[in-house]
């Protein structure tokens, strides 16, 4: 299978809004001086998904090359359980998920990122193994689209959600690594309220070790940049700027600037909108 490559420089972004037509993303992202975006490319609240509209396609490309945003990421709908015991849901998390998959590959985009599920009332093993089969079926999509990554993103580790530890992640990705290409989305704040305390070189140090022996770096993609409302290990996701958490900014200038971390494609979900993107975008170029 294969893979897409790492960009050949540092990426940074955003999830800049879609209001308007899709395309209004990426103006949104060049306005804030990012090199990348995240948006969704649909209603993220909605199962119902209309089918992208020739024009709409055409005039994302057209914007795309315009503003040279490259490696956009789509988040997909939160409403998405791919290892839902619940047979109803997990239909329709199915129907959307392959949906959400094809829509990406026609807008040429680069990574689809999925939360990975909730156990509910079942076993988190069962739930793990839900997802792989959930995922498998969109492998055949995958066979024309070398240029499509799925990542699965790190969770707090709240209620049942699956994914707060690097072991959880390890099982996904290995068992869908030779069928669809697959990747980590390393979420700051979530890694940080379910336990890696990121806060310190020294810390990151330690997380990146223990993600390497687990997953393996290789499949660390990109990252979602937040601080934290909470301390660390308290399980809970609330994002604060950068910088205004109990993350702090060394966590952000140790990603800016470490060999390992610098050329993955970082992007911002802080509560504050594009005023506070901009600036946080200045203030971690100036980091690096
Ligand atoms: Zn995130
Ligand atoms: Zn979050």
């Amino acid at each position: 299978m294969k893979i897409i490559a790492h960009p050949d420089k540092p990426l940074l972004g955003a999830h800049t809004s879609t209001a308007g037509g899709l395309h209004n993303a990426l103006i949104e992202g060049q306005e804030i001086g990012a090199s990348t975006v995240q948006l969704f490319t649909a209603n993220q609240r909605q199962w119902r998904r209309k089918p992208l509209k020739e024009e709409a396609i055409a005039e994302f490309f057209r914007i795309k090359e315009q503003t040279n945003l490259t490696y956009l990421m789509s988040h997909a709908s939160y409403l998405i359980n791919p290892g839902s015991p619940n047979r109803e849901t997990l239909t329709k998390s199915r129907e959307c998920l392959y949906q959400e998959i094809q829509d990406c590959i026609s807008l040429g985009i680069s990574f689809v990122n999925f939360h990975p599920g909730a156990a509910l009332d079942t076993s988190k093993g069962q739930c793990l193994d839900t997802i792989i089969q959930s995922f498998l079926l969109t492998a055949p999509l995958f066979e024309q689209s070398p240029s499509l990554m799925v990542l699965l993103e790190t969770t707090a580790g709240q209620g049942s959600l699956v994914g707060s530890s690097f072991e959880e992640l390890a099982y996904l990705v290995n068992g869908l690594k030779n069928f669809v290409p697959i990747g980590v989305c390393l979420d700051t704040c979530h890694v940080f309220a379910a336990g890696y305390d990121i806060s310190t070189p020294e810390g990151w140090n330690s997380v990146l070790n223990h993600f390497d022996s687990t997953i393996g770096l290789a499949y660390l993609r990109a990252f979602h940049l937040n601080d934290s409302v909470f301390p660390c290990g308290k399980n809970k996701d609330r994002h604060a700027p950068l910088g205004e958490g109990f993350i702090g900014l060394k966590c952000f200038e140790f990603l800016m600037n470490d060999p390992r971390t610098r050329i993955i494609p970082k992007y911002l979900e802080t509560p504050g909108g594009p005023d506070l993107w901009q600036k946080e975008i200045r203030i971690l170029k100036e980091l690096a």
